[in-house]
C-alpha cells in the first residue's frame, strides 16, 4: 500500500519541488494551496499523474482530507522578505493557525507532521555561525517580526504537541534555498540579481554589500527533508549550505556570470535585515548524514538557464 502525503504551499518553489520528489519515490501526494505567492505551472506537470491531487484551500481555514494521511509536510507560507511584508497578516496567521489547523489533522489521522521552519527565528545573528542551540535575535515589532514569530510560534506550538500528544513532529530550519521555480519578481537576491541581469538592469544591493547568505542548491534542501522526516529526530534541524558569501561579492559573481554590463547601485538596507547568515550543520551531518553537493556555480547555472526560459511576459512582469 503506497504511502499518502500532504504537502502544504505544493505550488510555491519549495513545495513544488517536494512534489515530484515524493511523486518519484512512489508515494500518493495530496497537494494544497491558495496560490497566494505560488503558481499552479509549478505543478501542472503532475496533474495527469494517477497519484497526484490538488486543492485549491487556505490552510489558515480548517482542513479536511478525506482519507488516510500517513505524513504531512506544512510549506505553506509566504517566504520572501517583500511578500510577507505585502501580506502580513496572512504570514501570521498561516504560520500559527494554520499551522495549528495542520497538527489537529495529523492527530486526527495519526500521521507525521514536518513544518519548515526558518533561519529567520535565530534573526539577526549574534552567534555565528548559527546552530541549533542558539535562541536567537528577533525584533517582535520590527517588519520582519511578523514572519520571524510566527514561525518561532509555529516550533513551539509543534513542540507542545510533540510533547503534549505524542505526536510524530519534525522540524527543519531552512537557510536561503534557491533553483528553478522560484518566482523571478519574488524580490529574493537571486531572482532579483538574475532578473535585472536579463533585462538590463542595473544590479540593486541593499546596505553596502557586506552582509553575508550562505545560498543552498535546492536538490540538496529536498535531500536533507527528506531524510529528515524519515528519521527518529523531533529536535530543530538546520539543512543549508554553509559556503558563506557577501552580497556584494555575489552581485560581482552574478555580473560576471550572466555576462551583463550592467553596474551595481546601492540602496537603503531594509529593517533589521540580517547582517550575517551561515548555518552550523554538523547536527544534519551526524544524524540524516547529509551534506550539501552541489555548489554555488552549478546551482546559479542551473537557476538561471531557468530563468533565460522564461517567456519574456514572465520576464517583465512586477507585483511589487
Ligand atoms: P513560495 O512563496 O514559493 O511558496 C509558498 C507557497 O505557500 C505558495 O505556493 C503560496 O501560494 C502558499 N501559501 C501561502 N499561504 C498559504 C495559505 N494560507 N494556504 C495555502 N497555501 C498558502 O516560498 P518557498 O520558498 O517555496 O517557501 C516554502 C516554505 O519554506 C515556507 O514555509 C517558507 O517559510 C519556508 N522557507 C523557505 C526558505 C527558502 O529559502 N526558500 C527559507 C526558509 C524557510
Ligand atoms: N538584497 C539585495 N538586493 C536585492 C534583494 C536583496 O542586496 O535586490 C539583499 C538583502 O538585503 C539581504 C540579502 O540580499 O541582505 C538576501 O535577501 P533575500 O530577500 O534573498 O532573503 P533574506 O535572506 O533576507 O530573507
Amino acid at each position: 500500500m503506497k504511502k499518502r502525503v500532504l504537502i502544504t504551499g505544493a505550488a510555491g518553489f519549495l513545495g513544488s519541488h517536494l512534489c515530484d520528489r515524493f511523486i518519484k519515490e512512489g508515494y500518493r501526494v495530496v497537494a494544497m494551496d491558495n496560490l497566494i505567492t505560488g503558481d499552479l505551472k509549478n505543478i501542472e506537470h503532475l496533474f495527469p499523474h494517477e497519484d497526484f491531487e490538488f486543492y485549491n484551500h487556505d490552510v489558515s481555514n480548517y482542513v479536511h482530507v478525506a482519507g488516510d494521511v500517513d505524513y504531512i509536510l506544512h510549506f505553506a507560507s509566504p517566504a520572501s522578505p517583500i511578500d510577507y511584508l505585502k501580506i502580513p497578516i496572512q504570514t501570521l496567521k498561516v504560520g500559527s493557525l494554520g499551522t495549528h489547523n495542520l497538527l489537529g489533522l495529523a492527530k486526527a489521522k495519526n500521521a507525521r507532521l514536518l513544518i519548515a521552519s526558518t533561519s529567520e527565528i535565530y534573526g539577526d545573528p549574534l552567534v555565528h555561525p548559527q546552530d541549533e542551540s542558539y535562541y536567537g535575535n528577533v525584533n517582535t515589532i520590527g517588519p520582519r517580526g511578523v514572519y520571524d514569530e510566527a514561525k518561532r510560534f509555529q516550533e513551539s506550538m509543534t513542540m507542545a504537541y510533540h510533547r503534549f500528544h505524542g505526536l510524530e513532529t519534525r522540524i527543519v530550519r531552512i537557510f536561503n534555498t534557491y533553483g528553478p521555480r522560484m518566482r523571478l519578481n519574488d524580490g529574493r537576491v537571486i531572482p532579483a540579481f538574475m532578473g535585472q541581469a536579463l533585462r538590463g538592469e542595473d544590479i540593486t544591493v541593499f546596505g553596502d554589500g557586506s552582509q553575508t547568505r550562505s545560498f543552498c542548491y535546492v536538490d540538496d534542501q529536498v535531500e536533507g527533508i527528506y531524510r529528515l522526516l524519515l528519521s527518529d529526530y523531533s529536535d530543530p534541524v538546520n539543512i543549508g549550505n554553509p559556503n558563506e558569501i557577501t552580497i556584494g561579492d555575489f552581485a560581482e559573481e552574478i555580473i560576471s556570470m550572466t555576462g551583463t554590463d550592467q553596474k551595481v547601485v546601492y540602496r537603503d538596507l531594509p529593517q533589521d535585515d540580517p547582517l550575517k547568515r551561515r548555518p552550523d550543520i554538523s547536527l544534519a551531518k551526524k544524524i540524516l548524514d547529509w551534506e550539501p553537493k552541489v555548489g554555488r556555480e552549478e546551482g546559479m547555472k542551473l537557476t538561471y538557464d531557468y530563468f533565460k526560459s522564461l517567456s519574456t511576459a514572465e520576464l517583465n512582469k512586477r507585483d511589487h
